[in-house]
């Protein structure tokens, strides 16, 4: 058994690597910079965390997202193995002692997330660490023309200076060719080295419906569709009004918005996992790392954001392989609603440069203050004491942020860390002299190891449950531990807020760079056409549409889609089809005319078949018969 195969059986019980997955760890392991393009759910951690086990040294992990890291970290530490994560929400002390622990320490995994690449304090200490592999996941967030530019990502080719030899992974599931090629450029890439799973999904059917009844159309769907299921829609408020339809037509149904509080989400979130909840209707806030095998259908009742989010939505549908499906119900007006967005979402620089005063105002931060703290900001009441928007006022924050002024955070939910600063036996002997606090410090050791060495999340709930006392008294104990500097204590928060990366300046000296403003409207505009015509067009199949909008080609049509549903009805081959279809197109194009002299210029022999053509044609919109009669290409 070879060296990878060995780790791979021994952290994780596998006896075989999924497809790719050696050949980008055997990449790695010699060394070349290495894209990996793996659908979600395709197994992208492994092919870090494999050969970061294989080699000596320290794995560096870039993600952006604090949730999924804090998983894989735990993960990590079931099994044995030393990681750690430094992430924004953590003290000074707990920032510090991580460190030590990876330079010192013998750690095999740091996650950090992207703004810390900035940190001048942060780069010198990672001079020290033993780092052996970089990984960036979700690699698309370095494009400025992909659909989720971070800018904090651009720092990474900076990391990469301070570690010419080491070789960079980057892991994704979403880039377009164009995407892909920037990833490698701004990663500074050696040479050019991707490896690409395919996208295709055989055993999801996607479905675009015109509907002016979406609501009913809806009901029929999860009528013929049974099992678990997620509707998306775009806002907060009609995730709660379509759940509580659906509850009247004795759909067991919930909802699920990033504006619910972190113990309620967990709760619904579990619920539906567990199938006590069989929908979920959500914004697109859920579904990030979740994965639940048998959903059957994946139901959009609002347009997804673009193409890639589509892709990744629809794709929560049938991981078990079985046959699932992904419908999007859309009218007129929802086209036009994704034109008004497009605006919404680049707003102009003078009203970015209003929002930011205000900001700076409601927070009464000075010019030249404010630096590196986390203020406490929530938009809502923000907007309601400016009377401002929330929509652009959001819009406007949000490219405060990409143009490198202030980074937002969510109520990402933090739990609270204890870490035991004294021995043993100095603890020892603490519990003897205070037999009050001897059942919380007993408790603390036997529910959690490694609290000597590092941070540890602990949950105050856990602690009273097994004290049998309630979770005020257990928050009290250990905030008296910490003044009594037995313990560091840090108490959970779940607070919006926003940190103003450098001091208040005079709004108009902010710079929004064309790139960022006018450069990415026309990626969003270029984005949301491809969407458009992915959910209107008549006459590709849907899947190879998706498909070649990431750059895979040659594929098959689907067969299962609504596009090959209609064709299917043609009792024709696919091959008599197209030939005929270009052949019309051809005819039409110079001149429209009557159905008989058509049947003429197509020469002789398979009447019959043509005639099949020219109404599916006419059925899905591309031929039209015109005021005079003749047929005509509706888009010449
Ligand atoms: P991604 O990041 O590509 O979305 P993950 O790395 O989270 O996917 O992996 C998804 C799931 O697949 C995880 O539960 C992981 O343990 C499992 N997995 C990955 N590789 C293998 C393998 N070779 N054999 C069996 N299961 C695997
Ligand atoms: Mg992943």
């Amino acid at each position: 058994m070879s060296h990878i195969h060995q780790v791979l059986s021994q952290y994780w019980g596998y006896t075989r690597f999924r497809p790719l997955q050696e050949e980008i760890i055997r990449s790695v392991m010699e060394g070349h910079d290495t894209l990996a393009l793996l659908p979600t759910g395709g197994g992208k951690s492994i092919c870090f965390q494999v050969p970061a086990l294989a080699k000596p040294g320290l794995c560096l992990v870039v993600s952006p997202l604090i949730a999924l890291m804090r998983d894989q970290e735990e993960q990590l530490r079931s099994k044995g193995i030393r990681a750690a994560s430094i992430v924004s929400g953590m003290n000074r002390s707990e920032v510090m002692r991580t460190i030590e622990n990876c330079i010192h320490g013998d750690y095999k995994f740091l996650y950090v997330s992207p703004e810390r690449l900035s940190s001048e304090r942060f780069r010198e200490a990672l001079l020290h660490m033993p780092v052996s592999l970089i990984a960036v996941d979700e690699a698309h967030c370095i494009s400025q023309w992909g659909h989720d530019f971070r800018p904090p990502y651009r720092k990474l080719a900076e990391i990469r200076d301070l570690f010419p030899n080491v070789p960079v992974l980057a892991l994704t599931a979403s880039a377009t060719p164009e995407v892909r090629d920037d990833i490698q450029q701004q990663l500074r890439f050696t040479q050019p080295r991707v490896f690409t799973a395919s996208f295709a999904r055989s055993n999801i059917s996607y479905l675009s419906r015109h509907s002016e009844d979406k609501l009913n159309h809806l009901l029929r769907i999860l009528a013929s569709v049974p099992g678990s299921g997620i509707i998306y829609v775009r806002n907060r408020r009609r995730t709660q009004e379509i759940a509580h339809i659906l509850h009247q037509y004795g759909i067991r149904a919930d909802f699920y918005h990033a504006g619910l509080d972190p113990a309620s989400r967990q709760q619904r979130q579990d619920n539906w996992m567990q199938g006590r909840t069989r929908i979920m209707v959500a914004t697109n806030a859920f579904g990030m790392g979740i994965d639940k095998p048998d959903v059957r259908s994946v139901v959009h009742l609002d347009l997804p954001e673009n193409p890639e989010n589509y892709y990744q939505e629809a794709g929560r549908a049938g991981r078990d392989g079985k046959r699932s499906f992904a419908v999007v119900l859309y009218n007129n007006e929802d086209l036009l609603e994704l034109e008004r967005r497009a605006v919404a979402a680049f707003p102009d620089r003078e009203h970015i440069r209003s929002t930011y005063a205000a900001m700076c105002n409601s927070l009464n931060i000075p010019f030249g203050g404010g630096e590196g703290i986390q203020h406490p900001f929530e938009l809502t009441s923000f907007c309601a004491q400016y009377k401002l928007e929330p929509a652009s006022s959001l819009a406007c924050l949000h490219m405060l942020e990409l143009a490198g002024y202030l980074s937002l955070h969510d109520a990402v939910y933090m739990p609270s860390r204890v870490m035991i600063r004294i021995g043993p036996e100095p603890l020892y002997h603490f519990q003897v002299e205070q037999p009050r606090f001897d059942p919380i410090i007993k408790c603390l050791l036997r529910s959690y190891a490694g609290l000597f060495d590092v941070y540890t999340r602990i949950s105050e709930f856990e602690i009273a449950r097994r004290c049998k006392t309630d979770t005020a008294v257990i928050r009290q104990q250990l905030q008296t531990l910490a003044d009594r500097e037995i313990i560091y204590y840090a108490p959970s928060s779940d607070k919006a807020g926003v940190t103003l990366l450098e001091g208040r300046i005079h709004e108009r000296d902010l710079r929004i760079p064309t790139e960022l403003l006018e450069i990415r409207k026309e990626r969003f505009q270029v984005r949301k056409e491809a969407l458009i015509t992915l959910l209107t067009d008549k006459h590709t199949c849907r899947s190879i549409r998706l498909l070649a909008y990431f750059g895979e080609h040659g594929v098959l049509r689907c067969g299962t889609c609504d596009v090959c549903r209609e064709r299917n009805k043609v009792p024709l081959n696919d091959i008599r089809i197209d030939e005929l279809r270009e052949r019309i197109r051809g005819i039409l194009q110079d001149k429209p005319m009557p159905a008989s002299e058509l049947l003429i210029a197509l020469g002789p022999g398979g009447t019959n078949d043509v005639e099949d053509v020219i109404r599916w044609m006419l059925d899905g919109g591309e031929l039209h018969t015109d005021a005079l009669g003749r047929l005509a290409l509706l888009e010449p």
